[in-house]
This record gives C-alpha cells, sequence and structure tokens, in this order.
C-alpha cells in the first residue's frame, strides 16, 4: 500500500494506477462499514484509493471537529488488510493551501433539508471536499455508504449537475448485531448511551413493519428513551422526495444521545 500525504505524490501514484480506480472517502476512526466499502470496491475495480481527511469545512463552530476521533495507525493498518493499492492522507494545508476555500459547491434546497437544517453549512463542506477530492483522485467508480442516505443523494445530484464522469455506488448500512448502525461517532458513547441508542434502529424497524402510520410507529418508540432526543423522523420517496402513498420509501432519523449526534435510516416497501 501507498501512503501519500501530498498532492504531487498523489498524481504520481495516480499516474500509474492500473484499469478501473475506485475511491472510497472517510474521515477515518475506520470501522467495519469503511472496511466494507473497501471490500466493495476492492472486489469490482483494479485500483482501491482510499482517502482519509477529517474536513473541517463540514463542522460548524461547536460542533465536534477537535475531538473526532483520529486513529490513523490503525486506519492505515485495516486499509492494508482490506486491500487498499493508495490511501491518500492530506494534511489541512494540503487540502486548503489557501485557508478555508472562498467559493463553494452549493447544495441546493435539499442542502437545507434534513442534516443540512440542523447543521447549516454541512453539505456545502461536505460537496466541496468530496468535488476537490475527486479532482485530486480522478476515480472512475466511487463507493458511498447508505448510512448517510442524504448525503450519498447528495452527491448523486452534484455528480449529474456537474456532468462529472464519476460512477456513484451505493454500500447497504453495516450494523452492529444489535442493530445499531456503524459510525465513528459511537465511541462518544458512554455504556448507558450506547444501549439508550439503540432506539434509532429500533424505531425505523418498527416503523418499516407498521400497518399504519409509520411515522407515528417511529416516534413513538422513541418515547421509550425519553434521554434520547429526537430530532427529526421522517418518512420519503427513494430519492428523498415528498413520501409516497405507497410502494417503496425511505425513512430517516437523527436523534442526539446526550452529546453525541446519531442517524440511521431504512428501506421500507409502503403496504
Ligand atoms: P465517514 O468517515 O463517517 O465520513 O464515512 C465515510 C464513508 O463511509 C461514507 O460514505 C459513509 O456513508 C460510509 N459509512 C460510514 N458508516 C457506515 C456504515 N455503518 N455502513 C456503511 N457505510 C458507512
Amino acid at each position: 500500500m501507498n501512503v501519500v500525504e501530498t498532492r504531487e505524490r498523489l498524481a504520481a501514484a495516480r499516474a500509474v494506477a492500473r484499469g478501473r480506480v475506485a475511491v472510497v472517502m472517510t474521515m477515518g476512526a475506520l470501522h467495519d462499514g469503511h472496511v466494507e466499502l473497501l471490500r466493495t470496491a476492492r472486489g469490482e475495480a483494479d485500483t482501491v484509493l482510499l482517502t482519509i481527511f477529517v474536513n473541517p469545512l463540514q463542522f460548524a463552530p461547536g460542533e465536534d471537529f477537535e475531538r473526532y476521533p483520529r486513529t490513523m495507525a490503525n486506519d492505515l493498518e485495516l486499509a492494508r488488510a482490506a486491500g487498499v493499492d493508495i490511501a491518500f492522507t492530506p494534511t489541512r494545508d494540503v487540502m486548503y493551501p489557501q485557508g478555508a476555500p472562498a467559493v463553494r459547491v452549493d447544495p441546493g434546497p435539499a442542502g437545507e433539508e434534513l442534516e443540512g437544517a440542523s447543521r447549516p453549512g454541512f453539505f456545502h463542506g461536505v460537496l466541496t471536499v468530496v468535488n476537490k477530492l475527486f479532482q485530486l483522485t480522478r476515480p472512475d467508480v466511487a463507493y458511498f455508504g447508505e448510512k448517510d442516505y442524504q448525503q450519498l443523494g447528495m452527491i448523486r445530484a452534484m455528480v449529474r449537475d456537474f456532468d462529472l464522469p464519476i460512477e456513484v455506488r451505493g454500500v447497504p448500512t453495516v450494523r452492529e448485531p444489535d442493530g445499531l448502525a456503524l459510525s465513528s461517532r459511537n465511541r462518544y458513547l458512554a455504556p448507558a448511551e450506547r444501549r439508550a441508542a439503540l432506539v434509532l434502529s429500533r424505531a425505523l424497524r418498527a416503523a418499516a413493519n407498521a400497518q399504519a402510520d409509520p411515522v407515528a410507529t417511529g416516534i413513538a418508540e422513541f418515547a421509550t428513551e425519553p434521554e434520547v432526543k429526537l430530532d427529526y423522523f421522517v418518512l420519503t420517496d427513494p430519492m428523498l422526495g415528498p413520501a409516497p402513498a405507497h410502494g417503496p420509501a425511505r425513512l430517516l432519523t437523527a436523534a442526539w444521545v446526550g452529546g453525541t449526534r446519531l442517524i440511521d435510516n431504512i428501506e421500507v416497501q409502503l403496504p
């Protein structure tokens, strides 16, 4: 595995990369969800490029940028074991040599909803860094997790609207055996919070199985964990548009468990 930290070394590694090139973008603190993206990429592409960068642009003031877990040595071990060919681990100065960029990707109205409503500027920051990493890595295909379902949709929209010659593939959410969606932020949870956090996946499952009114069913489940503060619990169509009356749909939720904000979502078939 070739670990590169500068643009020059990335460009040199990219220039000799073989065949179909896949990219997996992460903020590090790798877990089995990230590894699943890498495994999927490994199975479908000739060269697997991993990026690890905690992007300051997508954290609002007061969010967890400073305390976001950084476990680079362990990340590189996992990456090696998953068959990554090139790991790009830029510093902030490598990604943003001029400081915070003046020009950013505008996510449009969809970027102001759900995550965008609770985290102003979040999707501007995400799409700007994803766009920059697309330019720097020039992948044929890019893998993103359904765990961040709205993010996946926003990235697909950017690729479409900017005519980027990149195939975007979504990978199903990897969960703990008890249902909790894997997340780098799960490390923040104290044992009692870890138990309470199960309400997210429990509420989504209950709603997906409800005979009527999935949203009310899901919200009622949150009442069983009064110390978990629900942010949103919504039903949309699979493209995040208005909820359909029947057929395929998506349930999405976000909640605060103590000081930790968690998100999750699930596919649903409305009867
Ligand atoms: P992050 O490092 O949290 O920014 O995530 C990097 C990529 O891994 C994103 O495409 C995420 O959607 C994906 N990812 C994170 N957690 C999971 C999970 N539990 N299952 C599948 N993909 C995930």
